[in-house]
């Protein structure tokens, strides 16, 4: 599109519907907006800011109103990101507005002024309470609104009376934090503890006395160092450093990526087997060619230094490269083995940081300053120029997939991205998807393997213990074996550490009654409520709701109300009665709520700081601790019994990830399993470590039943509050797609297997589709259709590619 003198602008806005709106463009305007640049204009109401997808000079047939002010005169986004957008909004059945919006972390909503969270110690205080309970304090009515997202100062004045007094006095108590959008630009005036500090050069023109003490300590600690804690040690630092970054004496800049944790990592002379699949993606990679690899090395075979060496070779055709690791995988201990190999090129997007942090490091990879972005899912946005890889670590991992609008696959998005800019894709996993590993037999992906340990190091010795025969034995339901209680202490003689993986949350599954047989239900959902032994209270683990538990039944006013079925908290406990001395932590959603307390917790089980490391599926992931020679895996059995095809794959790729973790020092490790179903072929699998013979036996059974890899999959879901208005549009969709053709298989319209979240009742279909382009086009259609029959625009959900089917 040429630069012009255009009178009207075509944006794309952030709402679900699928249009874009046109703005006329006041003279001010008319020479500066390009496609792809960000602009704000009225909305109803509102002021949103979106994406100008064409300027042009034709008159609409109707009023238009004028655009309001340009974000930036530069595009946010170039031609190949708006390509690839319209790709996933087509693709994923998605408006394109909500597509872009999920590209760009720069606010669309323009909030003016400050934004507040939790804090950790506020996340808890919140807890405390029963969410399921009336309130009119507006402590708690405040600290209800935060539990779920940040909000801005304006809105919760809206809401609660006297908010300004209430969240000063919250701020007080160190319960909230407060951010400064309008101060967004300016690291100056951000707090101490969002920024970092480091010695820049000798400075010849004369200081005042605290300024020259601040720039010798630099001087004398080299690195960049956490304001805050530079404050505590040089008296009037914080304010100095200001003083000083604002003529150009130091470094001052946000706390976002610089975190130099954990032991320097040397640099290692690669293996045969880690030389070999370089040279190929070397190979790729120079030649300028789309290629994707997969990359399958069992745990702890090193794949970490061939995507640091595949990077490097990116970075000296000076091309740049995305990696994208699991939403709970990126650590500050990952983060700074990256930046030791490539410094200041480095730039980290974390969905974890809060707005204006990621606002900031966009900005730096847009200005073209970082080559390497390590981020979780959305990183695969990042606006990178002259793009030469992309690395998938953890390719299999869940976390890949977003759950909300637009529903898209960040692993799939980076090979269609790399397609387009003719750059190479290296796939990693020690238990790659079924679909992918399909690629590799297919033709579609080049197969790289490191079939062995780093350093000859044996893989873990895997027992199975068969609980039915253990309650035989002893005649007691016992948490732990007596195998896996005689390994657990004779490690813990041996000053060795262990993990114990149980993967759910809470203290016991859920509450029931004796006599009448009645489980406690959410409120809002048709799940069962858990029991947290810590705060006292039931939870529901999809929508938050809390009661305390009941004296006696609700239904049938007995006494015998009790709790069953086992959670992490209770494992914790136990272990605690078994072994009084041993130093146990846990980890699991309830014990890491912000970024940080996940870091400590692992930081000081690295540290040897405990002995014992209990934790759900968080614990399996990617973590090397040498001294750990024991994983426990209470029960097998709790993923098997899911209502999802996918059931045996992630059992499997759990048991192989946690028991990964053993052994990974000098001393062998052992895994021991407990499970009542140890002829499952994927706990019997595992166990073997085979993960070819699993493959085989799975793939068996997709192709028999019609499932990914072999047929491409689509969930519809319509929701709704009114459970009668529910049911009638599932009834129509059933009736739009007709008796299943040939080509289409058609399951439902049936209940969801939740089928009532957060007060909304849920109907679903699911589609198999030999042919992906129909199955494409028949889904657009019946978003016509919705839009056509006036249905809300959130109560119609496609999902593409489902990897959840609740
Ligand atoms: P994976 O991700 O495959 O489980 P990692 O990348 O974590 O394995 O590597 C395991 C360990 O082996 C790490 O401590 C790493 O530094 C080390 N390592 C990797 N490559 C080599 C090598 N060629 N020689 C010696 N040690 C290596
Ligand atoms: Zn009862
Ligand atoms: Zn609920």
């Amino acid at each position: 599109m040429p630069e012009g003198n255009f009178q009207y602008c075509d944006v794309s806005l952030p709402v679900p519907l699928d249009r874009v709106f046109t703005y006329s463009l006041p003279e001010t305007l008319r020479h500066r907006v390009k496609r792809g640049c960000r602009i704000l204009v009225p909305f109803g109401q509102r002021k949103l800011a979106g994406v100008v997808v064409r300027a042009h000079d034709e008159r609409p047939p109707v009023e238009t109103r004028e655009a309001m002010q340009l974000l930036g005169e530069e595009p946010a986004l170039e031609e190949d990101l708006l390509s690839l957008a319209s790709w996933i909004a087509n693709y994923y059945c998605a408006p394109l507005g909500e597509v872009l919006r999920a590209m760009i972390p720069l606010s669309s909503e323009v909030r003016r002024g400050k934004v507040y969270t939790l804090t950790d110690a506020g996340r808890d205080v919140a807890r405390q309470q029963l969410i399921g309970e009336e309130s009119e304090d507006p402590v708690i009515v405040i600290l209800r609104l935060l539990e779920h997202r940040a909000l801005s100062a304006n809105y919760l004045g809206k809401k609660v009376k006297e908010a300004d007094k209430v969240l000063r006095s919250l701020q007080r108590k160190g319960f909230v934090e407060v951010e400064d959008t309008a101060a967004e630009k300016d690291p100056l005036r951000a707090p101490a503890s969002r920024l970092m500090v480091e010695f820049h050069s000798r400075v010849e023109e004369k200081l005042r006395k605290p300024e020259r003490e601040l720039l010798s300590f630099l001087e004398l600690h080299p690195g960049a160092h956490s304001l805050a804690e530079v404050d505590q040690l040089v008296k009037g630092a914080s304010q100095s450093a200001r003083a000083l970054a604002r003529r150009g004496h130091l470094t001052l800049r946000h706390a976002t990526t610089i975190h130099y944790q954990g032991e320097i990592r040397e640099r290692h002379a690669l293996n045969p087997h880690q030389l070999e699949a370089l040279q190929q993606v070397r190979a790729g990679i120079e030649a300028r060619r789309f290629q994707t690899f997969l990359l399958q090395g069992v745990t702890g075979s090193g794949k970490t230094e061939v995507y640091l060496c595949a990077i490097e070779a990116a970075l000296a055709q000076g091309r740049s490269t995305l990696m994208l690791v699991p939403e709970i995988a990126l650590t500050p201990a990952v983060s700074s083995q990256f930046f030791q190999r490539f410094g200041d090129r480095v730039a980290i997007l974390h969905s974890a940081f809060s707005g204006s942090e990621r606002a900031e490091q966009w900005r730096a990879i847009r200005a073209g300053k970082a080559m390497v972005v390590v981020g979780t899912r959305s990183g695969v946005f990042a606006p990178v120029q002259n793009l030469g890889l992309i690395v998938v670590d953890e390719e299999h991992d869940q976390s890949y997939k977003q759950e909300e609008t637009p529903r898209y696959n960040g692993r799939d998005v980076a090979i269609v991205r790399a397609r387009a800019a003719g750059a190479c894709v290296l796939l990693g996993s020690a238990t790659p998807s079924l679909e992918s590993r399909y690629n590799v037999h297919r033709g579609k992906y080049t197969l790289l393997e490191l079939p062995v340990r780093i350093a000859g190091r044996p893989m873990p010795v895997v027992e199975t213990i068969d609980m039915r025969q253990e309650f035989l034995d002893t005649r007691k339901q016992a948490t732990f074996s007596r195998r896996l209680l005689e390994e657990i202490a004779s490690r813990l003689d041996a000053r060795e550490q262990v993990m114990i993986l149980h993967n759910r949350r809470g203290f016991s599954s859920f509450v029931a009654c004796r006599s009448c047989g009645e489980r406690v239900e959410c409120r809002n959902c048709a799940v069962t409520l858990t029991y947290h032994h810590r705060d006292r209270r039931m939870l529901c683990h999809y929508c938050n709701y809390a009661e305390r538990p009941p004296k006696r039944c609700p239904k049938c006013d007995s006494e015998h109300v009790y709790f069953l079925g086992t959670g992490a908290e209770k494992v914790e406990e136990e272990l605690h009665l078994a072994f009084p001395r041993a130093r146990v932590v846990r980890m699991d959603r309830d014990t890491v709520s912000g970024k940080r307390k996940f870091e400590t917790i692992l930081h000081g089980f690295r540290a040897h700081e405990y002995d014992t490391l209990v934790g759900t599926q968080m614990i399996a992931k990617g973590h090397d601790i040498p001294n750990v020679t024991l994983v426990g895996v209470v029960s097998a059995d709790i993923g098997l019994g899911m209502p999802d095809f996918r059931a045996a794959e992630r059992t499997f790729q759990l048991l192989t990830q946690v028991a990964g973790r053993a052994g990974r020092g000098q001393v062998p490790g052992v895994v021991i399993v407990q499970t009542i179903n140890p002829d499952h072929y994927a706990v019997r699998f595992a166990a073997l470590q085979d993960y070819r013979q699993f493959y085989e036996k799975e793939i068996q059974f997709r192709r028999m039943m019609r499932y990914p890899p072999f047929a491409a999959l689509a969930n519809v879901m319509v929701r709704s509050r009114n459970q009668q208005q529910a049911l009638e549009m599932s009834a129509e969709i059933g009736n739009f797609f007709g008796p299943s053709p040939q080509d289409l298989k058609i399951l439902g319209p049936a209940e969801a297997p939740i089928s009532r979240l957060k007060e909304e009742f849920r109907y679903q279909l699911l589609l198999k589709a030999a042919n992906r382009k129909r199955l494409n086009e028949l889904l657009h259609s019946l978003r016509a259709f919705a839009e056509h029959r006036h249905w809300p625009p959130t109560s119609l959900v496609i999902d593409v590619d489902p990897l959840s089917l609740l």
